[in-house]
């Protein structure tokens, strides 16, 4: 007896760390296919060496075993070999920047040979091995170019410096030319050649729609080898015409093994075929990864306790004039708090409110609110509480107000990124700064006389990411002049780091490298000189007091106030709390079917009992528990004609992506579509603290948010919410304020390089016990990154080495992702052709009253394309394949791979990067997609409620409908187990034991829904 009881206590225990810690596992993964192999031969026709997922690889000619010649956290792409056989040329991304590195093929003597902020890629040795061609935006004029590394000298060669971008070089046999890639962006219009007297001429033209890659000259010099992909298949062409066999052809140079035999890559296979007779055949192989994946404790999340916590989420806190008053938002509401006082609130109601400021004079304060439907600019009066509108839109949300010096004008910003500046006491506005993308609150200059934003400077229109510069427009003439903060380096973010100007004209303030930066100015607001930092600790949000003398910020959730020159730092000390909405003491409902989440059972009239935010019971339906709850007083919830389902996770979110725009609509249209759980991917940190405890404590309505911060990112960037990291030091304070706010997750993104992606990886698992995700499968998956956030998105590289352009995933990265347990978000982009299946979702009373105007008139415009009309001139979506029945037979491509993993049992999540895609219908289509394709609902189902629940280390509590469990439901009118459409029909959810019906939902957006069509 006493040893059962042992036996059953050790298993107890077993159990216990077994949720509580994630497994550590060792295991060796052979693979036999890749998913965008670039192969290059040895002039001996001994050795292929391959960049497989990431490294390079050399295998016998004829096939055989592949034998690793790089460490995972160089990063080498597109290898090249050297003529004389003793080299291969390669980009490699370790460091932070694309450079041109070269190993000998054993693969010692590794060397890097290129340097500086530019990015150096695709390397082709010239015939004579005596020059390597590349492509870079190292002239920083807006474009890549081709240019060439004399091996002997070091000399740089610019070959092309047109505005297109000029990519993909390959030296003619004779050495005389180069051909090379011309296109806007990423997509490749022609094929040139240029000599050394920059002589150009067309090789070949891509047909309309289409796009070409990765030019290679026969060995007579007359013909040319590429790929074109056009409409979802990536051929090999010559001459205009596709050889070889494959239909999925990788973007990458092709080798003449004679005038007759090529090789090249495609299909998940290394291929050789013959011009003359087509016949082609595989060059076998097979590769081995050591995945190593550390077990961790995982945080303990506290999703229902009572005890009141101290507020994290202090969004946008403004100095007063005086120096002696804060304005901020926390809790759903503005608070005003005299510095040593309490906090006391400035509103009450239950709408958003935002970005407020201080009139020079101290006397008033500008924000945005949606109380009258969409975010219009107030003006509250602090000594009397009177309060006016000033700007009244009903399809544009205002939003970023900022006084000028005079207070006579307001500066403001739309949801398209313009800046505007509205005359307040004639009525005027007028546009000063046209739509940026994603850019910061506009700041004023003391003398009045200009605008500055931060905004987005792209280095090439190839890839989106740039540094985040000072945008300022002189009013006077105009004139727009982007400065950078300080050479190749970017503000912090593009939100409320800066720039901000002194009152007395002398500096901006703003954040880079996560600490505070002061810098000197002219009148009109330019920069003179270089800045200094004047602190060293995790900055944000920084603003001045009205005698120049003081900055106010935000380090790691708490309050600080400093001197400009540095000498003096205190902490403001500020006392709010908030706790979890109570919910009703007692529930019952009454289910008439009942899908729990485990498995494909579904049962048929039960009774569950929530008691506060959790379930106590759920049992066959009795009389007697209903008599029971009726002398009890319980509520009573008649679904007997309903499906009670789990409440189903985004897994994939950015709140704030649009969140400002959004304001109070976005929690409910999450909910009316039966979303209980958000897990954002990266969001502005405060504003996703504050989102979690507003939504939480009930103050704003929504779902539970499980927060992140801004993700980690490189030395460029694209969204206003990443963070530029320059150095480990640097990455140290991001990850204090990761800790200190208490993320729930931590995202890495497009540019962060491995070996930093590792350490904070690390600090994710050891300090805080929260998951780490990013963009990429390898390395991070043989070192124990927990998910990838899309099965492909952007990448650093321009492809992916998890799915091809024409939506395919091979045997690699599927038998990866099986052995590794990883995590993987599906995030189908071009999931819209399914609105033709169902045009009425598009019209639904929800989407009506609670999406905005223009995401409404986007979602139109989608539905409207999948049904074959023309698409708008406004486009608001691209099909990547060309048309519709191309983009949904790519869908059908990227299912397969999903519902492949999905079966073998990968923690697959539905995530749609919303609201980037539609907020609620997207993950409605994402879920309809995997049924179209294969998965029975259950299946598609459980990738929205239990496996995201154990992904994120919280199935505990969450992912299935249980004893026990937090009392997260949704009420679908049908049966969504046997019609998976049926689970938009949402009549109700329950949130924590909280029950909303739509009519709630939707009451305070209501009165739009009628107008607006
Ligand atoms: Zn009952
Ligand atoms: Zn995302």
């Amino acid at each position: 007896m006493r040893l059962l009881a042992i036996l059953l206590l050790a298993a107890a225990i077993a159990v216990a760390q077994h949720i509580a810690s994630s497994a550590a596992m060792r295991r060796t993964v052979t693979v036999t296919k890749g998913t965008n192999i670039a192969a290059t031969v040895s002039p001996d026709r001994r050795t292929i060496v391959i960049d497989l997922q990431g490294s390079l690889w050399a295998i016998p000619f004829q096939g055989g075993s592949a034998r690793r010649l790089t460490d995972p956290l160089l990063e080498p792409a597109r290898p090249d070999y050297s003529p004389k056989g003793d080299a291969i040329a390669f980009q490699a991304y370790q460091g932070g920047t694309f450079h041109i590195w070269t190993i000998k093929p054993d693969g010692s003597g590794l060397r890097q040979i290129t340097n500086g902020h530019g990015d150096d890629r695709e390397p082709r040795f010239s015939p004579d091995g005596s020059k390597i061609a590349f492509a870079s935006d190292r002239a920083f004029n807006g474009s890549y170019d081709i240019w060439s590394f004399e091996v002997a000298t070091g000399k740089l060669t610019q070959w092309t410096s047109a505005p297109a971008d000029e990519y993909e070089p390959a030296w003619s046999p004779d050495g005389s030319e180069i051909a090379f890639v011309s296109g806007i962006g990423a997509n490749g219009t022609t094929i040139q050649a240029v000599n050394s007297t920059g002589a150009l001429r067309t090789l070949c033209t891509a047909a309309p729609g289409a796009h070409v890659d990765s030019p290679a000259w026969s060995p007579d010099g007359k013909r040319v080898a590429y790929t074109q992909i056009a409409a979802g298949k990536s051929r090999l062409m010559v001459d205009g015409s596709g050889i070889g066999t494959d239909d999925d052809v990788f973007p990458f140079p092709a080798t003449w093994l004679s005038g007759d035999r090529i090789l090249y890559t495609g299909n998940g296979k290394i291929q050789a075929t013959s011009l003359e007779t087509g016949a082609t055949s595989e060059v076998p192989f097979e590769a081995s990864f050591a995945l190593n994946r550390p077990a961790y404790t995982r945080k303990h999340f506290d999703l229902d306790s009572t005890a009141s916590k101290t507020v994290k989420g202090i969004v946008s806190p403004v100095l007063s004039p005086g120096g002696n008053q804060i304005v901020f938002e926390s809790l759903n509401q503005l608070w005003l708090m005299e510095i040593g006082g309490r906090p006391r609130p400035l509103t009450s109601d239950r709408y958003y409110k935002e970005d407020p400021a201080w009139s020079p004079d101290g006397k008033r304060i500008a924000y945005s609110s949606d109380k009258s439907g969409i975010e219009n600019i107030y003006i509250l009066d602090l000594s009397n509480g009177a309060e006016r509108r000033i700007t009244s839109s009903t399809n544009r949300a205002e939003v970023g107000a900022a006084w000028s010096p005079d207070g006579k004008k307001l500066a403001f910003q739309d949801q398209a990124g313009a800046t505007y500046v509205l005359d307040l006491d004639r009525d005027q506005e007028r546009m000063v700064i046209p739509a940026q993308f994603a850019p910061s609150r506009p700041s004023w200059s003391a003398s009045g006389t200009s605008i500055s934003i931060a905004a987005l400077k792209p280095y090439s229109k190839r890839f989106r990411e740039g540094t985040s510069q000072i945008l300022t427009a002189n009013l006077a003439t105009r004139k727009l002049t982007f400065s950078e903060a300080a050479p190749f380096l970017s503000l912090s973010t593009r939100g409320e780091d800066g720039p901000v100007y002194s009152p007395d004209g002398s500096s901006v303030a703003f954040v880079m490298g996560s600490v505070l930066w002061i810098r000197p100015v002219d009148r009109d607001g330019i920069p003179t000189g270089p800045g200094h930092a004047i602190n060293q600790e995790a900055t944000d949000a920084p603003t001045w007091s009205g005698d120049s003398k003081r900055l106010l910020y935000l380090s790691n959730g708490k309050l600080r106030l400093i001197s400009t020159d540095g000498s003096k730092v205190e902490t403001v000390p500020l006392d709010l709390t908030w706790s979890y909405e109570p919910a009703a003491e007692s529930t019952l409902i009454h289910a008439g079917h009942l899908w729990d989440g485990r498995g494909a059972a579904v049962r048929d009239g039960v009774d569950i009992v929530v008691v506060n935010h959790r379930i106590r019971s759920i049992e066959p339906h009795k009389e007697s528990l209903h008599r029971a709850a009726e002398a009890n007083h319980d509520r009573f919830v008649d679904a007997s004609s309903l499906t009670v389902i789990p409440g189903l996770w985004e897994s994939h979110t950015h709140e704030w992506i649009s969140g400002k725009f959004y304001g109070d609509r976005l929690g409910r249209l999450w909910l009316a579509y039966g979303v209980t759980e958000l897990q954002s991917q990266g969001d502005p940190d405060y504003r996703a603290a504050e989102t979690r405890e507003a939504f939480g404590s009930g103050e704003r309505v929504g779902p539970r948010f499980f927060a992140s911060g801004e993700a980690l990112d490189g030395e460029r960037v694209y969204y206003n919410f990443m963070r530029p990291t320059y150095s480990e030091a640097q990455l140290q304070l991001e990850l204090s304020r990761a800790r200190a706010l208490d993320y729930d997750l931590l995202k890495m993104y497009v540019r962060l390089p491995h070996a930093l992606q590792q350490k904070a990886m690390e600090f994710a698992h050891s300090q805080m016990g929260v998951v780490a995700a990013s963009h990429y499968m390898l390395p991070g998956m043989a070192y124990g990154m927990d998910g990838m956030t899309h099965v492909s998105a952007t990448s650093r590289l321009g492809f992916a080495y998890t799915r091809t352009l024409a939506g395919v995933s091979y045997q690699d990265v599927r038998s990866l992702f099986q052995a590794s347990g990883m995590f993987v978000i599906s995030t189908p982009f071009q999931s819209f052709p399914l609105y033709a299946e169902d045009p009425a979702m598009v019209d639904d009373v929800r989407l009506a009253t609670l999406n905005t105007p223009w995401d409404q008139a986007g979602l139109r415009a989608k539905r409207d394309m999948a049904l074959g009309k023309p698409a708008p001139a406004s486009e608001t979506v691209r099909p990547r394949f060309g048309d519709v029945a191309a983009t949904l037979e790519g869908l059908r491509k990227e299912e397969d791979t999903v519902i492949h993993l999905v079966r073998a049992g990968v923690l697959v999540l539905a995530g749609t990067d919303s609201p980037l895609d539609n907020v609620a219908t997207a993950l409605h289509l994402n879920l309809r997609a995997q049924v179209k394709f294969g998965l029975e609902p259950w299946q598609a189902l459980q990738t929205a409620t239990l496996l995201p629940a154990r992904a994120f280390g919280v199935d505990r509590d969450l992912g299935t409908v249980e004893p026990g469990k937090l009392a997260d439901l949704v009420l679908v009118a049908g049966d969504p187990l046997r019609n998976l459409r049926d689970l938009a029909n949402v009549e109700a959810v329950m949130k924590s034991g909280k029950l909303y019906r739509i009519s709630d939902l939707v009451a305070p957006f209501q009165h739009l829904g009628q107008t607006r069509r």
